[in-house]
């Protein structure tokens, strides 16, 4: 892969200058190559994303010896307190974790809007229903831009408000996205004052998801191309170290969204389930709950991991696929249109990390056509939710799972929602409204039009619940 051959330049590693300490910085992390045969390290403030040696991404690694200077009780006791905390960093259910996520950040260089901490919802009609012990969903998306991006961007975009800080020139900040990411890029670069530039695959996002960046006043581009086009772009401005890269292809990113396996951990008492279900499109988030487990079980705060399990949309299914094969043969593939939007992506870009990490959680990855999720996500709505229709894939595996015997009666299970239903009103709709093309929509509700008459509304009352 010849993009990512940036080898380090020496003029900049120069330029960094000795950190400043403060009380935190006794615990050290640094850039890795995500390849274990290439041990160099790089500071976390440097521009860099992939092994200069292999091309492969670079992962966050953390000093494990320093966090186990704490106990697993002690480090508990610690995330416990801090999560009833209502100002400063630790009101984020990131930066509540700090040692564990960045501690290379200086709290006043802390750019947060009090992401994570979100609801574990627990759906127990549900879970009777399909006859499984407990099912949550894990609401990510009730956060500040309504998706989970929040977590790893308010990692991203502290790091370059201290890099600036420090005099490191940079430009803008760029994302491609599918819609989620321009949001949360765009909502955190305003908050910081930094200037944000966004690459969208025009006319394949939701209106909500477009609103965003362009309310937030990031330069917002439309492209004539798919996501997986506008990735392709991305990694060729940035090579520019001017122009910093925002893509969970940095590994920054997957720091922040690693605490939504660790938070609904804590949430349960610190008791591991016996799944967790999460969509996926450019793989980042499967790859960041598996790194955030094994990183919890180094230290001692679980004693077992959680099966994992990746869910696609069968029209964006290449790690599908690929599992098919027993990952031998990785596969790349133009992805379809899907109502799963955010997840139309056809070449991600940390396949080799969600790879490893279903093979360390003896992982399934599982698809849903367009049937399944849109009638899950409606199914999930009954239930007191309000799905996007990435949940849904996520929802439609779980059932699908349950069904095929995977997942047992005595088996608890997490689902992680990742966006808020709000973003995807335009599909929820035209799913009630039976207009979405090849669907069967079980559970559509339609408004009734009456006259303003009080017997025309008794009667609508008496016929819906004879
Ligand atoms: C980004 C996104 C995903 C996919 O996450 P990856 O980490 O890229 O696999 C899923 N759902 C929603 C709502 C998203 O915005």
């Amino acid at each position: 892969m010849p993009d990512f051959d940036r080898l380090i330049d020496k003029k900049m590693a120069e330029q960094i200058q000795p950190k400043k300490t403060t009380s935190t910085n006794k615990f050290s992390a640094w850039y890795q190559s995500s390849d274990e045969n290439h041990p160099e390290r790089y500071p976390l403030d440097q521009i860099i994303y992939r092994c200069p040696h292999s091309g492969e991404l670079l992962q966050v690694t953390h000093d494990m010896e320093l966090l186990r200077r704490k106990t697993a009780e002690q480090w508990k006791e610690i995330f416990t307190s801090r999560f009833m905390q209502a100002t400063g960093p630790n009101a984020s259910g990131v930066w509540s974790k700090k040692e564990w996520v960045c501690p290379e950040i200086d709290d006043e260089n802390i750019v947060t809007i009090g992401e994570g901490r979100t609801p574990l919802f627990e759906a127990g009609r549900w879970a009777k229903q399909v006859n499984v012990t407990k099912l949550w969903i894990k609401l990510c998306g009730n956060s500040h831009t309504g998706s989970f991006k929040d977590l790893g961007m308010t990692v991203l975009v502290s790091m370059v408000k201290q890099m600036i800080a420090r005099g490191q020139k940079i430009k803008a900040v760029v994302c491609a996205s599918t819609g989620d990411t321009s949001a949360a890029l765009s909502a955190y670069c305003a908050a910081a004052n930094i200037p944000a530039v966004v690459l969208l695959p025009k006319g394949k996002i939701s209106t909500a998801q477009l609103i965003q960046p362009i309310a937030n006043g990031a330069l917002t581009l439309a492209l004539d191309t798919d996501f997986d086009g506008c990735m392709r772009l991305v990694q060729q401005l940035t090579k520019s170290k001017e122009i910093y890269l925002a893509n969970s292809m940095n590994s920054l990113r997957i720091e922040g969204q690693k605490t939504v396996g660790m938070e609904l951990i804590q949430q349960l008492n610190w008791q591991v389930p016996d799944w967790i279900i999460v969509p996926g499109g450019n793989l980042g988030n499967v790859s960041a709950i598996g790194k955030g487990l094994l990183e919890m079980k180094a230290v001692g705060l679980i004693d077992r991991l959680p099966r994992l399990v990746c869910a696609q949309a069968q029209k964006a299914n290449p790690l599908y696929e690929s599992f098919q094969n027993n990952f031998k043969k990785l596969v790349a593939k133009t992805a379809e249109p899907t109502l799963a939007t955010a997840i139309q992506i056809g070449a991600p870009v940390s396949m080799k990390k969600a790879i490893r990490a279903l093979k360390k959680f003896d992982g399934i990855v599982e698809q849903a056509d367009e049937d399944e999720l849109a009638n899950a996500c409606a199914l999930a709505d009954r239930h007191g939710l309000f799905t996007c229709p990435q949940t849904g894939v996520a929802l439609a595996a779980f059932l699908k799972l349950v069904q095929k015997n995977e997942i047992k009666s005595t088996d608890k299970v997490v689902v992680v929602s990742t966006a808020h239903g709000l973003k995807f009103t335009d599909m929820k709709t035209r799913y009630h409204e039976n207009r979405l093309k090849g669907i069967n929509p079980r559970f559509a509700n339609q408004p009734v039009e009456l006259s303003a008459d009080v017997e025309a509304v008794q009667q609508a009352i008496d016929e819906r619940f004879k």
